[in-house]
């Protein structure tokens, strides 16, 4: 769309003209005292990753002023959310819940729908609620970063671990409600969460798993953080990546303390990896590979030193596979394709079990190198996947968006069989389309026992029209192929949601019927973050918003 002009400022959602918004804000802004309500009518800024703005997605893909809300507001109690949902409701406004917004790569703190309302759910409600340390759980609010519950927890001394994903701004309950991974054993954050607290977009307030049992004399229930299940449908499932509901409240499991090793592996050839995939799968399968490893392009040593591509290369495009090789070659990795990242956990006989299986194995690949933290400078990567993989939460993938002038990222994460033949499949359309476009290919394989998240970074540079274009048509052609051979990404940025969602289409969309079966039951007005994941209400339907 155009940019609006000044006056035309905040833009509105759909079907809202300016005299029902502004009255709908002054109501707002009377329910929850006028500075907890923020139009969104000045310069959008950018910022970066802490200092990220609530207003637009900060890397976009689109055009700046394409992706964003018509005002935030920030609740301070669910009783606060319950009003908002009201309230929207009334005027039937659009809503958008986000806990902190630094889901960036995946749209930022932006609305799928253009003008909806942010509910910016981290700034008053971040509190811990509670830690157990004895069961090793905690429940906290949307506004609890990593960083912010591995303070609390160190804070009361007890020898508990989190499990933060790559940066640790982020927060632990928006994270696990998008399905985001981390590192440690307790790496899949939505199959260690326990019992949530959630807003229907009707406003009524449920309880999941053991909470919807009230404890003696109204008191929590006292095996909320401990069961998931609980008795009848479990429900948790549709709060995750979806717009039937706001999430409150979150138990999580932690992690109790243990002793760790992490390690890198390299490997010289391009084409070893289908053999280190097949070695990995029964490692992981029968628990040898202690976390959820990584591994990674070699391209990737370059990229997280912090330096600039045009520190390694001078040309714009894709810096040739000799040339990055050839800058390999002085640093720790060495000359090599790929390196793996892992850990191991456990007391020292244990880990050193567990470590001399995985050396054997890999070691069967030619060429291959072990490498433990002690032998590399104390700058080098493998030293922030230490803290990572024993919870303790980190800034340094950031580095890599020094990689080019104004970078921002855009995630393709399909998800494969843990075996060499599918990996090989994904990753030579992914090789292929990024050449196409006029990418580095920057792929890591996150692997959690059956199946592999495979995350491939598109770099841009958000000044670059030209290369936002091929940002997008390279993502469009990688869903489109990938889909066709059957392979499926497992979360997305805002603008891909509708293309993918429809990849998921098997019985003639038979999935998406039930989801806006759900959806319009939920939701009759249409309120909740329409379009998420692809799910539109009724009232937007067919109208021309799908991607
Ligand atoms: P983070 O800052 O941890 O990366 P976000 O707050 O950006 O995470 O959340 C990621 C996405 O998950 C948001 O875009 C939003 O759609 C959804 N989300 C976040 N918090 C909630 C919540 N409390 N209830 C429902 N959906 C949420």
């Amino acid at each position: 769309p155009s940019v609006p002009r000044a006056g035309e400022l905040p833009v509105l959602p759909p079907d809202v003209d300016r005299d029902t918004f502004n009255k709908a804000i002054a109501e707002l802004k009377e329910s929850l005292g006028k500075e907890h309500v923020e139009l969104n009518d000045k310069p959008l800024v950018d910022g970066w990753y802490m200092e990220h703005p609530n207003t637009h997605d900060a890397f976009h893909v689109v055009e700046q002023s394409e992706l964003v809300s018509s005002a935030t507001v920030y609740p301070g109690s669910t009783e606060e959310v319950q009003a908002i949902v009201r309230w929207a409701n009334k005027f039937l406004i659009p809503v958008f819940p986000i806990s902190m917004g630094r889901n960036l790569g995946y749209g930022g703190a932006a609305p799928r729908l253009r003008g909806s309302v942010i509910i910016d759910l981290g700034r008053r409600m971040k509190k811990v609620l509670k830690i157990d340390g004895q069961n090793a759980t905690c429940i906290v609010e949307p506004g609890v970063t990593y960083f912010a519950l591995y303070e609390e927890i160190q804070k009361t001394g007890l020898p508990l671990w989190i499990d933060t994903p790559d940066v640790g701004g982020g927060s632990v309950l928006g994270n696990c409600v998008d399905r985001g991974v981390g590192y440690t054993p307790y790496g899949d954050h939505f199959a260690n969460h326990c019992g949530m607290e959630v807003v229907l977009p009707s406003g009524e307030l449920v309880r999941t798993g053991m909470g919807a049992l009230p404890g003696k004399n109204g008191a929590d229930n006292p095996s909320w953080q401990a069961f998931q299940h609980a008795y009848g449908p479990s429900v948790d499932g549709i709060f995750s990546q979806s717009n039937f509901g706001i999430v409150t409240k979150m138990g999580m499991w932690l992690m109790p303390e243990t002793e760790h090793q992490s390690y890198m592996i390299t490997f010289p050839k391009e084409e070893d990896f289908e053999q280190i995939i097949d070695i990995i799968r029964p490692l992981a399968l029968n628990r040898i590979l202690g976390n959820i490893p990584q591994l990674r392009s070699v391209i990737q040593e370059l990229a997280v030193t912090g330096k600039p591509k045009s520190h390694f290369y001078q040309g714009k495009d894709p810096v040739p596979e000799e040339v990055i090789r050839s800058h390999a070659k002085n640093m720790p990795c060495g000359d090599c394709a790929w390196v793996f990242y892992g850990t191991v956990y456990g007391p020292e006989e244990t880990r050193k079990m567990q470590l001399d299986v995985i050396r054997q194995e890999f070691a069967k690949v030619p060429g291959s190198k072990f490498i433990l933290p002690q032998d590399v400078p104390e700058d080098h990567y493998l030293h922030a996947r230490v803290r990572i993989c024993s919870g303790v939460p980190e800034l340094r993938e950031l580095d890599w968006l020094n990689w080019k002038p104004n970078c921002a990222h855009l995630a393709f994460s399909p998800i494969t069989p843990t075996k060499g033949e599918d990996a090989k499949i994904v990753h030579e359309l992914v090789t292929r389309l990024h050449k196409k476009w006029g990418f580095d290919s920057l792929p890591t394989w996150c692997v959690s026992g059956r199946e592999m998240h495979y995350i491939a970074e598109i770099l841009f540079d958000r000044a670059d029209e030209d290369e936002k274009r091929r940002a997008i048509a390279c993502m469009r052609e990688m869903i489109a192929e990938a889909a066709a051979q059957g392979y499926g990404e497992y979360r997305t940025h805002l603008i891909f949601m509708d293309q993918i969602a429809r990849t998921y289409g098997w019985g003639d969309q038979a999935l998406m019927r039930l989801n806006e079966t759900i959806k319009d039951a939920l939701d009759p007005n249409g309120i909740l973050a329409p379009g998420r994941a692809g799910i539109w209400p009724k009232r937007f339907r067919g109208r021309g918003f799908q991607l």
